[in-house]
């Protein structure tokens, strides 16, 4: 239940008491300088994705007031970054680290647990440290966004491509800590945006200052160059020796990474196109052939299959332009605007770009074509055959590398709009498929809500994103996307379909339905977070994961 901060007054964390927490503060005041220590007692502004809080997640889907933080904290290194961790074991006071917090959909910059500690790292912690133009790598800090890497890639006048999620205002390294890896995939080649689209896949060594304020290399960083110079490899062979740790600081709270090295993608020429298919039960089949088509890597990159309500969304014109009824907007009344638009009467819209030199192009795009080509009804546009300010320019941009903001523009569907999305994998079969569309489709209809699917596929899995846009104003509405999201889990869940990625209100039950052996996985989560962070001061909760400190006091939702 939400308990509104008194005026003036931040929240505490449990078991902190006030004295505690103004002394505790006043000191951390001391290490760091006052103007990096905020306390959270200001009222809270949910601004827009360019300026947004770090106070609290402004996409909110309770009420506002529940996923607050005490105060913010924004260090200037990783030493100061250890000093935070120190001071939190000390005072037992929980810390929720982010690195830009534009993490819009999955939580914003909220903490997991209510009154922690918000550790802004991005805010003084923002240089790309260095770009290797032989090798194509960078290594970044938390708060180096898309936009920042890109122009520091362009200054160096070399022939590089980073890659980019649908908004680029993130943080290159915590968007790839959440393995926000633009709809992932499941090889090591041709997947996201760019062939670069999984940023888990191609990052490369990290730094990560442990619970207890130790800082730690994973990778090659932990063999130190000539004379203590970091590792000429660190950025360049991600596997080193021994057991391959990157993994349990994605995704955990296990550490706060300070640093992070990422592969960047030499230039190449590249077309986008896109095709459309006339009828909803075309959807099977276009899965059928993506399949092969991927598996070869005929596919360039992470193509998205989009549900045309899309295309009527991203021309950034409000639901109420279209349909003024309460209810779910009728697929007849979708179908009749579609006709009226570009993309022509049609069901779904495939966007998918090739890369390489134009040969090569040629040749995929004419199996591309031919393949498609059995689905009858089928049409394929290039971008010159589209007018403008269709959403396919932008798609041409995002996937090869050049940053963007277009996405927000379905945003604007409703008014005072916030989102979170719904996110299973299947297997990339067209029955899989069918049986989460129809979930999905059949309890949006359920709970009143418009559905808007994307499937991004890969060539053995795919990624259904839903969309669930409400008014963050409307307390019926957030109790409906709540009410929809836990049926959407536990039914795909009950399928066999599970969450790669979810919003900190759903991360407790996604953990859950990962229960083979007796959730032996989350067993094994916290025995490794009891051992690594004995004090339960690290993201309690993150993911599931709580510390033994605070596990089963009722703070799991
Ligand atoms: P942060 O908020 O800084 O980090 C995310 C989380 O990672 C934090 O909450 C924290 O738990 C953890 N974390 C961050 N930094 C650290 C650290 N240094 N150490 C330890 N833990 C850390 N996402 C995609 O991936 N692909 C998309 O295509 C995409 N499209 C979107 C479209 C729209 C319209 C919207 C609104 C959102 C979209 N998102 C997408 C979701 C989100 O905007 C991005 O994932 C974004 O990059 C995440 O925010 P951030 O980079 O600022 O990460």
């Amino acid at each position: 239940p939400s308990i509104p901060r008194q005026q003036q007054v931040p929240i505490l964390p449990p078991d902190v008491t006030r004295e505690t927490f103004t002394t505790a503060i006043s000191e951390l005041q001391n290490l760091l300088g006052n103007g990096n220590v905020e306390v959270n007692d200001k009222p809270l502004v949910d601004g827009w994705y360019m300026e947004h809080p770090n106070t609290h997640d402004a996409f909110h889907l309770v009420d506002q007031e529940d996923l607050v933080s005490s105060a913010i904290v924004y260090p200037g290194s990783t030493e100061e970054v250890s000093i935070i961790l120190k001071w939190a074991n000390q005072h037992l006071i929980p810390i929720y680290p982010i690195s830009m917090g534009r993490n819009l959909g999955y939580g914003g910059a909220a903490p997991r647990l209510r009154g922690s500690v918000v550790v802004d790292l991005g805010r003084r912690m923002n240089k790309v440290l260095n770009i290797d133009g032989d090798a194509a790598t960078c290594l970044v800090e938390p708060g180096v966004s898309y936009f920042k890497l890109y122009e520091e890639v362009q200054k160096t006048g070399l022939p590089l491509w980073i890659d980019t999620p649908d908004l680029s205002g993130g943080s290159v390294l915590g968007n790839c800590i959440d393995r926000g890896v633009i709809m992932g995939a499941d090889c090591g080649w041709g997947k996201g945006y760019t062939p670069y689209g999984d940023h888990w896949a191609n990052h490369c060594g990290m730094e990560v200052v442990l619970p207890n304020g130790e800082v730690l290399r994973t990778g090659m960083g932990a063999l130190p160059g000539r004379d203590d110079a970091d590792n000429p490899t660190w950025q360049a062979f991600q596997h080193a020796y021994g057991p391959s740790v990157d993994g349990i600081f994605s995704q955990s709270n296990f550490g706060i990474v300070t640093k992070m090295g990422m592969w960047l993608m030499p230039a190449t020429e590249h077309q986008s196109y896109c095709i459309s298919f006339p009828k909803d039960d075309d959807f099977e089949q276009i899965v059928e052939i993506i399949r092969p088509l991927a598996l070869q890597r005929i596919l360039g990159n992470i193509p998205q299959l989009r549900n045309v309500i899309q295309e009527i969304a991203t021309t950034a014109k409000p639901r109420s332009h279209w349909f003024k009824e309460k209810g779910v907007m009728p697929r007849e009344l979708i179908r009749e605007i579609a006709k009226t638009l570009p993309c022509g009467d049609c069901a779904w819209v495939f966007y998918g770009t090739v890369y390489g030199p134009e040969e090569t192009r040629n040749r995929q795009l004419e199996i591309i074509k031919k393949e498609f080509a059995k689905i009858p009804g089928s049409v394929f546009k290039l971008p010159q055959d589209l007018p403008d300010d269709h959403y396919i320019h932008s798609r041409v941009k995002i996937n090869s590398g050049t940053p963007e903001l277009k996405e927000l523009d379905w945003l604007n569907w409703l008014p005072n709009a916030g989102h979170t999305f719904f996110a299973p994998i299947t297997p990339t079969k067209g029955k899989d498929a069918n049986i989460v569309y129809d979930i999905v489709t059949r309890l949006h209809h359920k709970w009143g809500f418009d559905c808007f699917p994307t499937w991004c596929v890969a060539g053995r899995e795919m990624h259904f994103i839903a969309n669930v846009i409400y008014d963050r104003g409307d307390p019926d509405a957030k109790r409906r996307v709540n009410g929809m999201m836990h049926e959407m889990i536990q039914t795909c869940a009950k399928e066999g379909y599970g969450e790669y990625r979810t919003h900190l209100l759903y991360q407790d039950v996604v953990a859950k339905t990962y229960g083979y052996g007796n959730q032996v996985l989350m067993r094994f989560n916290e025995m490794l977070k009891d051992t690594i962070d004995p004090n339960g001061i690290l993201a309690p909760g993150r993911n599931g994961i709580w510390p033994k400190r605070l596990r089963g006091r009722g703070f799991e939702l």
